[in-house]
């Protein structure tokens, strides 16, 4: 059986990757859009087949509460709008899938996770690569100890960014640059290589257009400890091309990916083997995943804590970059 699915927001990633990975997932089904821009309604109705009566303004959104036909509602608005409409969308009674970063503050995803438990529904934080194999060989790498315990993990993520007037460089939309956006691939890749949550950090930010980066980072630096002693090195910027990968180093060997974080093309390579496995669609896993918990009312390995999690972290590297001080990250 299938799990029905409702778009928020129609902007590049739910036209380009979502709405597509959805004609292709086993368990999960495109059946329902919510727009702000009502031209939008035909395109994907004619493309998508949705029927008008799934179809939802963010004025008519919590009308979603009385349409059984949907599910889960998808949030892929701008990061600062997640919030809103993760907790509108549970308050409906629909399971949430939430685009990351999860909100703009640890607080607001601790708000989120209590509304989704107050409805007793399942939510979700989009950490596509956490349902990718060559993310997850890489996980298995670091579990059996085949490279030896781990002693330090290089992580980084980062692109130069175009257009000066989008919301990812308003700090209301986005809550943040480089480290909300793309950084925060690098801080969960670090988590779940070594199962373990930062204990402190210590950040700095460069900034070279101070105009263009008025509201949020440009690039940052940052390392943070683990609690077995694993550092982790990591960076991040809006100011360049190229850094997009982890590497991992045991006391017998390493591995990791590079490119490792875009939707396709990773590769992977170790001290001892290959890492290769076909490409798949992260997306498609990604809600099949979630789609199957809800069928089988099982725990999703990207809860909202997962989300919760990597903004502590990054409340704390901002805190560093601020303070020009070792910070601790604050506990779950
Ligand atoms: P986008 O700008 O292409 O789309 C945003 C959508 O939100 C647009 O349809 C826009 O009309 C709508 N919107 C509603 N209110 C808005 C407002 N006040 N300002 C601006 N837009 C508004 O952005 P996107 O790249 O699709 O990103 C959406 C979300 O998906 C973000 O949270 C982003 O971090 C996340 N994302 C995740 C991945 C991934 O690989 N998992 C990749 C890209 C984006």
């Amino acid at each position: 059986s299938t799990v029905n699915f409702a778009l928020v927001g129609l902007g590049s990633l739910s036209t380009n990757q979502i709405a597509p990975a959805l004609q292709k997932t086993k368990h999960a089904k495109l059946v329902g859009i919510v727009t702000g821009t009502p031209k939008k309604e035909k395109i994907w109705a004619d493309k998508y087949g949705i029927q008008p009566q799934n179809i939802y303004s963010y004025d008519t959104y919590d009308k979603i509460v009385d349409n059984e036909s949907i599910d889960v509602i998808y949030i892929v608005l701008p990061n600062g709008m997640h919030k809103e409409y993760t907790i509108r969308g549970a308050n409906a009674g629909k399971h949430i899938f939430c685009e990351k970063p999860m909100a703009n503050s640890s607080q607001d995803c601790r708000d989120m996770i209590a509304a989704c438990n107050e409805n007793k529904i399942k939510l979700g934080v989009g950490y596509r690569c956490q349902f990718e194999p060559h993310h997850l060989h890489c996980i298995e790498l670091a579990r059996s100890k085949k490279f030896g315990s781990l002693k330090a993990i290089e992580a980084g993520f980062g692109f130069k960014i175009g257009n000066p007037n989008q919301w990812r460089l308003k700090a209301d939309l986005a809550g943040g640059g480089a480290m909300m956006d793309v950084g925060i691939y690098a801080i969960n890749a670090c988590r779940y290589l070594t199962g373990e949550e930062p204990i402190a950090v210590t950040a700095q930010e460069t900034k070279t257009d101070p105009k263009k980066f008025a509201e949020v980072d440009e690039t940052i630096t940052w390392t943070m400890t683990m609690p077995s002693g694993v550092n982790c090195y990591c960076s991040t910027s809006y100011a360049f091309n190229g850094i997009n990968r982890f590497n991992a180093y045991g006391d017998k060997g390493w591995f990791g990916l590079d490119p490792a974080f875009g939707y396709g093309g990773i590769k992977g390579r170790s001290s001892a083997e290959s890492i290769e496995f076909d490409a798949t669609d992260h997306f498609a896993n990604e809600m099949d995943a979630f789609a199957k918990c809800i069928l089988n009312n099982t725990e999703t390995k990207v809860p909202g804590e997962e989300g919760l999690k990597d903004l502590l972290a990054i409340e704390a590297i901002y805190r560093s970059i601020q303070t020009n001080k070792k910070c601790e990250v604050a506990t779950a």
